[in-house]
């Protein structure tokens, strides 16, 4: 494929910015990856595994002469890591992000952005419950979901682009509004994690069954919620903190449901029990009709039983 972009600079190297890498190079997107991340221990583990075609000791040095900058920092650190390169991006230059959460990266970085520098931020709906520059892999994206969120204002170029740049990376493309894609974010992903965190904790604080049975028999359920509270806590941390108001106004809604449907079962009401788990059943036909997802039964166990690999299957997003 012809390269869409010459110099592509990843800042931050975990989980999306190395699946990135393995995706560009998949599909020969750009003539040079340079990498680079805060600490000597991750720039060196980069190094050793071979990730980006250049690893930089410096922030200036990866961006300079890149006409795509990638920002793959946790959401809270998107506008300190933005004002840091800012004087070293080239007039030209698109500066993404991959940030789980638009608002806050917009008013973070937005005010950073040099004039003559494009600024399209993205959000990959892909990920897993890994991290670090060892957990990518160039599948992750793959018939997964990018939504670009430009700023109004912005030239259709660069959005093109970056639009083209990712479906060559696997994934389909799609723009939206920030507000909008937080509040369907915290419904789709926001919310759900902090329900699985809840639940694990939930679980952890009946100690004497943790120390057991919550173990020795944790069918898929819980399993599937042990994987999600295994996230990244400073990623989720400043997910929640940057998405406030939507994931609050989401859990509102969650917990009157969930007041709706404990009384159900208090005052024995089948047919609010059945016909809500009809309704929700619909919804999993949906997910797996739109290919997001498969229906094989032992959904969530491929991966324990092959080791720590990732599984295509299991997989969530942020
Ligand atoms: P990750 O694997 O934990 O890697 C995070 C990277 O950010 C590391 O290179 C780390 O550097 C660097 N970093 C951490 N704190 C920083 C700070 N305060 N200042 C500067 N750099 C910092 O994370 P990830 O899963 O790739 O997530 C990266 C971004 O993608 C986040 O904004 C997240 O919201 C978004 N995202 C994640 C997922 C997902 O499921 N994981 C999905 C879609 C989008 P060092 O290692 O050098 O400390």
């Amino acid at each position: 494929m012809t390269p869409v972009y010459d110099r592509v600079a990843l800042i931050g190297l975990g989980l999306i910015a190395s699946s990135m890498f393995h995706a560009i190079r998949r599909a020969g997107l750009a003539d040079e990856v340079t990498g680079y991340t805060r600490t000597q221990a991750t720039r060196d583990t980069a190094r050793r595994i071979g990730l980006c075609d250049r690893v930089c000791d410096s922030a200036a040095e990866a961006v300079a002469g890149a006409d795509l900058v990638v920002l793959c920092v946790p959401v809270g650190a998107m506008g300190a890591v933005a004002a840091e390169i800012a004087p070293h991006l080239a007039p030209g230059a698109t500066l993404s992000d991959v940030g789980s959460v638009k608002r806050a990266v917009i008013d973070a970085v937005g005010p950073h952005v040099p004039g003559g520098v494009h600024f399209v931020p993205a959000h990959p709906l892909a990920g897993t419950e890994h991290s670090g520059p060892e957990s990518g892999f160039a599948e992750l994206f793959d018939n997964r979901w990018c939504l670009l969120v430009p700023p109004p204002g912005t030239a259709p170029e660069p959005v093109a682009r970056l639009r083209a740049f990712w479906e060559a990376l696997g994934s389909h493309v799609e723009t939206m509004e920030p507000d909008h894609h937080d509040l369907v974010l915290a419904v789709t992903s926001h919310a759900p994690h902090l329900i699985a965190y809840t639940m694990v904790g939930v679980a952890d604080d009946l100690g004497r069954v943790t120390d057991s049975e919550v173990i020795k028999y944790s069918a898929a359920g819980f399993r599937d919620f042990t994987r999600i509270a295994a996230s990244d806590p400073t990623m989720w941390r400043d997910v929640f903190l940057t998405n406030k108001d939507a994931t609050l106004e989401i859990l509102g809604r969650f917990t009157e449901e969930l007041f709706a449907l404990q009384r159900a079962i208090r005052t024995g009401d089948g047919d609010h029990l059945f016909d809500y788990f009809t309704r929700t059943r619909e919804i999993r036909r949906g997910i797996i009709e739109a290919g997001q997802d498969t229906d094989a039964p032992d959904f969530g166990r491929a991966s324990a039983q092959r080791g720590p690999e990732p599984d295509p299957a299991g997989r969530g997003d942020g």
